[in-house]
């Protein structure tokens, strides 16, 4: 039953519900401003931030889903450099996610965003992100890379180059009001580099899932519970998909006994057709899968 090694998405996969609606995201933010009195290596401190550019801002959210080649791009108002219509316009994108994935988006993007909102007194969304896997701190767990950064991981995995930003870029958006030829054209930029990285942290995802045992619980998205009548009662019946990758092409592989007497229970364990220890889950008299797979 086993046909290889490893677990590829694919589209296919994903209309199968095979695969939870994964999310890929990234965003680009502003600058801040300080005054200093010399260069060189030195601390600043928040007193020395520039009134109006003392605070991130968010320029640009670019995103995709993973079963689809679309890049959506929403950015913040480059007049008012008002975020609040992008945020809360990626959030009903979020809404509709299973599990939200971008690069180093644990402690960037994430936290960002939700500063932002708090910063700017918008609508809170304090679960916005519990359901998340980070690039990057996958990449740190299962591989070992001379550079974690995505221009490094997009050279190793063939999948294009990472676009080059100068800080003058960063300049120009927040100038615009004084010169928007200039700062149009950074912008546009600035939404192609982030479209850009998009599709990096998405092609390194789906190339490192056959080799990694993601901290995303597929199990979870993926199996699928029916209710089975047994004499006057109804019992919910599961098939069980992997935790690892989603395939609910799962073969029993022993059991394992847990709990004391009297509440000992059995636990069927499971193999997919990947190889994977798939996980393990209850059985009732009957032989049916019952429960939450563990
Ligand atoms: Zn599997």
């Amino acid at each position: 039953m086993v046909k290889q090694e490893c677990a590829p998405y694919s589209r296919k996969r994903f209309l199968l519900g095979e695969m939870p609606k994964i999310l890929v995201f990234d965003i680009e933010t502003t600058l801040l401003r300080a005054y200093i009195w010399d260069c060189g290596e030195q601390v600043i401190r928040h007193g020395q931030l520039v009134e109006g550019y003392d605070q991130f801002n968010i320029i640009c959210i670019c995103y995709s889903w993973l079963h689809e080649k679309k890049i959506y791009t929403l950015s913040y108002d480059l007049v008012t450099q008002d975020p609040s219509a992008m945020i809360k316009e990626f959030d009903k994108v979020v809404a509709q996610a299973d599990i939200i994935v971008g690069k180093n988006s644990r402690k960037f993007d994430i936290k960002m965003i939700n500063t932002v909102r708090m910063a700017r007194g918008l609508k809170p969304f304090p679960n916005w992100a519990v359901n998340n896997s980070d690039l990057e701190s996958q990449f740190r767990k299962h591989f070992r890379l001379p550079s974690q950064s995505l221009d490094y991981v997009a050279k190793m995995l063939r999948v294009g180059l990472k676009g080059k930003m100068e800080l003058y870029d960063w300049i120009a958006i927040q100038n615009y009001n004084i010169d928007p030829v200039e700062g149009l054209k950074a912008f546009k930029k600035m939404l192609k580099y982030c479209r850009n990285d998009v599709m990096i942290t998405k092609e390194g995802l789906i190339k490192s899932f056959p080799y990694i045992i993601s901290d995303i619980n597929f199990a979870e998205y993926c199996s699928k519970v029916k209710e089975v009548k047994q004499g006057k009662k109804k019992v919910k019946v599961v098939t069980p998909a992997c935790k690892a990758c989603g395939t609910r092409n799962v073969i029993k592989n022993g059991t394992r006994v847990r709990g004391r007497i009297p509440n000992q229970k059995v636990y069927q364990r499971l193999q997919c057709e990947f190889g994977h220890y798939a996980g393990e889950i209850e059985e009732n008299e009957f032989g049916q899968f019952v429960g939450n797979i563990k």
